[in-house]
This record gives C-alpha cells, sequence and structure tokens, in this order.
C-alpha cells in the first residue's frame, strides 16, 4: 500500500505512450461520464461519491476541471475541505462530511475529505493519538453506511514523487496568473513528506474496503493521471445498473390527445406565426 513504494511507480504510463494518443481515450471517457451522470439522476435511486486525496499540487483541482466537465451541474457537486471552521469544529469530524453526502441521483465530489482528519490531523499532532487512531474503524463504519444507502464511493490517492511537486511549485513562480495559489506552507509541508507518507500508508492501508476502495493514481504525468481516474469512474459507473425509469405515462395516448391537433392544424394549412421551440 505504500506510495513511495517502487511497486508504485509514480511515472508510470502502462502501455500508453503519450499524452496525443491517450487524449482521444481520456475523452471517450469523459463523455462517458457525462452519459452516465444523466442516468443516474434520471434513475433517482443511487448516488455517487467521488473522493480526492493528494498532497499538494498533486492535481486535484486539475482532476475536477478536465473530468467533471460533462457533467450536468444539476445533480453534479465539489466540495473543497479547508480547516474546520469554528462551527464545524465544535463537532464530531465526520459531521461535515455527512451533511455534503450526495443525496439521491447526485454525484458529489470531495476535494480533500474527512481523510484529513487522520492526514494533515496527525502528522500536525492536533489531536491525540488515541483520537485519530480510532478514526479508521469510525471512517470504515460511515462509508459502510452510505454504501448501504446506494452510495458508490471510489476514492483516489494521486501519487505524484517529491521532485515533481517542486518543479510544478516552479512552474507556478513562473506563471503570475497562478501566483495566487502559492503558499508559503507549501514549502513548510514538503519538510513533512515522511511524516505524510506514513498517515497515508496507514490511512490508505486501513481503509481500503469493497465498498469504498481506494486507488493508488500515477499522477506525474497529468495525462495519464487523468485517464486513470476517467476510466475508473466511468467504467464504476456503468456497473451501477443504472436505467432510465420506467414511462409513467402512454406515450401514444399523450401523443394523440396533445399533439394531433396541432399537427391537423398545420396540415391544414392556417396560417400562424411560428411559435418558439425550445430545445
Ligand atoms: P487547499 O486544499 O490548498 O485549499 O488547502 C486546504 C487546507 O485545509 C489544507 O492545508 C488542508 O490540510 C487543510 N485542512 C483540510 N481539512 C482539515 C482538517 N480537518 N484539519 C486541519 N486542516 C485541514
Ligand atoms: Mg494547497
Amino acid at each position: 500500500m505504500a506510495p513511495t513504494n517502487a511497486l508504485f511507480d509514480a511515472s508510470f504510463t502502462g502501455g500508453h505512450e503519450t499524452h496525443q494518443k491517450a487524449q482521444p481515450e481520456i475523452d471517450k471517457h469523459v463523455e462517458r461520464m457525462g452519459k452516465l451522470q444523466y442516468l443516474l439522476y434520471a434513475d433517482g435511486n443511487q448516488s455517487l461519491l467521488v473522493v480526492l486525496q493528494a498532497l499538494d499540487a498533486a492535481g486535484k483541482d486539475g482532476v475536477i476541471r478536465h473530468l467533471f466537465t460533462g457533467m450536468n451541474p444539476q445533480g453534479t457537486s465539489v466540495f473543497g475541505f479547508k480547516q474546520p471552521s469554528r462551527e464545524e469544529a465544535a463537532r464530531d469530524f465526520l459531521w461535515r462530511a455527512h451533511m455534503r453526502t450526495p443525496g439521491k441521483g447526485d454525484v458529489v465530489v470531495f476535494n480533500r475529505s474527512h481523510y484529513e482528519d487522520v492526514l494533515v490531523v496527525r502528522v500536525h499532532k492536533l489531536v491525540p493519538h488515541s483520537v485519530w487512531s480510532k478514526r479508521y474503524d469510525l471512517i470504515n463504519d460511515f462509508e459502510k453506511m452510505l454504501s448501504l444507502n446506494n452510495t458508490t464511493i471510489l476514492k483516489f490517492f494521486l501519487h505524484i514523487s517529491k521532485e515533481e511537486q517542486l518543479s510544478r511549485f516552479e512552474q507556478r513562480l513562473d506563471d503570475p496568473s497562478r501566483h495566487w495559489k502559492i503558499s508559503e506552507s507549501d514549502y513548510s509541508e514538503r519538510e513533512l513528506w515522511p511524516q505524510y507518507v506514513d498517515a497515508y500508508e496507514d490511512a490508505l492501508a486501513s481503509t481500503s474496503t469493497k465498498h469504498a476502495p481506494w486507488y493508488i493514481i500515477p499522477a506525474n504525468h497529468k495525462w495519464f493521471r487523468n485517464l486513470a481516474v476517467s476510466q475508473i469512474i466511468a467504467d464504476t459507473m456503468s456497473e451501477m445498473g443504472l436505467k432510465l425509469p420506467r414511462t409513467r405515462v402512454d406515450i401514444k395516448d399523450v401523443r394523440r390527445k396533445y399533439h394531433m391537433a396541432r399537427r391537423e392544424e398545420k396540415a391544414g394549412g392556417k396560417h400562424r406565426a411560428k411559435e418558439p421551440t425550445e430545445g
């Protein structure tokens, strides 16, 4: 499970050679995601929760920007987990996550998540060991409950190398339009890389379950990251058994009752101003 283990090469690209060759495949998966989200919404019995976790600059924002474009904003939302507000900090750590879980028919993306409470919280010793160490079981129970309520859960850890992170920070320095993203804490957090690795290893090993699996995504190449994530989401959604709801009316009857008169009228050659049509 170790994110830094050689088994998990952050630069892995599988059999795929170049971004150019992979892009049509990414486009295809993104299109599938959009179509399946339409079905999920229409079906209205299930939901999808996508959890994105990573160290800084690994591409959580990029995944959202590139892959969720095909989904209808009606039925899709993204929630970013920051430092807890006073209201949030006054409650149990799952409270704010639970409030944002998807309703039936919806897709929700967590940009960071309840996992921060066993990651940054552990690394910075914001609560004692006796508190955070009990959270893995609580998380597993929470996710189990969501899955019993027809929520499919996919969790992605975007894995970049320490060198790649530094080079992405440098690219930000060179691009004034992204200067707002730079913070001193990005650099101070880098110093804690080994502690984050330990925390991620434990989190992933303790909470990867059948109903809420973790996927470790090699993310040094943005295009491979996008390919892997989009394929996993589209494949998973296509296995959810989504279907259009049963038609509640007799289509022939509705056509005859409400549409024939107008047709006949038109065919009768009456001159009327053309009514605007809506797509
Ligand atoms: P960003 O994702 O760059 O906007 O940063 C959000 C910041 O909020 C990150 O530094 C997170 O580590 C931090 N954060 C998120 N959840 C928590 C939490 N439960 N406790 C403390 N810090 C958190
Ligand atoms: Mg940040």
